[in-house]
């Protein structure tokens, strides 16, 4: 296979990753999502009716009711990374003298990241129901802003307690609601943030340490070839050094499977590391994801579901009520891991 060729193919999985990555892991109202809802208008009016039709029923079927496939493709992407990374990169890795410990760290992150991923998805998140509301009524004082006091839930036919919300997903309200995240078929809790956050923060230690290795083991294969030395003849008969274009080049076609899970692996480290640092933001400044996009001025429980898209509360949002739910960064972090009881009154 020629380099374009592979390029191409690099790029384009690169991308789909990329989309898969940003539109699902996300919030439905990020300007990544608004731009990618603009696109497919562009493309629905290109498209056949029928077509638009099945593609709309399959990509309800696959990201608006629960399902499992997106643990799978979680795990198929774990399991090929893991696999070239002990088929190619641990052999060279060994030859160089890295140490066993060194190698042995991305193995000891999936088992610690493997662990919290199965709590993640197995814990309820803080379900509101019949039984437990008039205690989960109590744990948080309404902020008379984005939470009213007596607001049912009409597909629920329960009271709302604070920051709580419908997942339209998994067809409940629950307490403390964060966002329904597909990646672990599970709507991100009261009881469940706390592994939320350290599944992000496991995810990007393990894309770090087995970029970092692969990283060296590319360096040194670089090294051994003696290619930064290296130098051809141009067209005019006049010699020329390689150049990193043609290291990049080599580097491709000698090693394309472990390119292509490094450029994979550096993408998904910055994504998710910065998706990872805003939540540990809003975890210390105890706001949840749905709460920051109601504080920009999105629908707010009082208007639902009447209010358009764009609508903002009335009266104006009062700012100074932003961070009602704070009670201080320590406070703030002990509440994500150590959740709030429904017995414990919460005073104002
Ligand atoms: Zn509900
Ligand atoms: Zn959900």
């Amino acid at each position: 296979m020629d380099f374009l060729t592979l390029f191409a193919i690099y790029v384009a999985v690169v991308i789909t990753c990329m989309f898969l990555v940003c539109k699902y892991s996300g919030q439905p109202q990020s300007p990544f999502n608004t731009l990618l809802n603009y696109l497919f208008k562009v493309v629905a009016s290109f498209t056949p009716q029928w077509l638009q039709r099945l593609s709309q029923r399959t990509l309800h079927r696959l990201f608006h009711q629960r399902s499992n496939l997106f643990i799978y493709v979680h795990i198929l992407l774990e399991g090929a990374v893991y696999a070239e990374f002990t088929y190619e990169v641990f052999g060279f890795c060994r030859d160089m003298d890295t140490t066993l410990t060194s190698l042995s760290v991305p193995y000891v992150l999936l088992v610690v990241k493997t662990f919290i991923f199965y709590l993640c998805i197995k814990t309820d998140p803080g379900t509101v129901t019949k039984k437990k509301v008039s205690s989960q009524l109590h744990i948080y004082p309404y902020d008379r802003r984005l939470f009213h006091p007596g607001v049912s839930c009409p597909t629920c036919q329960l009271v709302k307690p604070a920051r709580s919300k419908h997942c339209r997903v998994c067809d409940r309200c629950v307490q403390r609601f964060d966002h329904h995240c597909i990646w672990v078929n599970n709507c991100i809790g009261a009881q469940n943030s706390r592994y939320f956050l350290l599944y992000l923060f496991s995810l990007c230690a393990m894309a770090g340490a087995i970029s970092l290795l692969t990283g060296d083991m590319l360096l040194h294969a670089v090294l051994r070839s003696g290619l930064l030395r290296a130098s051809y003849i141009d067209e005019y008969g006049q010699q020329q050094p390689a150049g990193p274009l043609f290291v990049v080049q080599h580097l491709f076609l000698t090693f394309p499977r472990v390119i292509f899970m490094l450029g994979f692996l550096v993408f998904l480290f910055f994504v998710l590391g910065g998706y990872a640092l805003f939540h540990a933001y809003l975890a210390l400044v105890n706001q949840t994801s749905n709460e920051w996009y109601k504080s920009r001025g999105h629908v707010c429980q009082h208007c639902h579901p009447t209010a358009a898209a764009d609508h903002l509360c009335s009266p104006v949002p009062d700012h100074s009520k932003r961070y009602y739910y704070s009670r201080g960064l320590l406070r703030n972090l002990r509440e994500i891991f150590f959740p709030l009881k429904g017995v414990q009154k919460k005073g104002n």
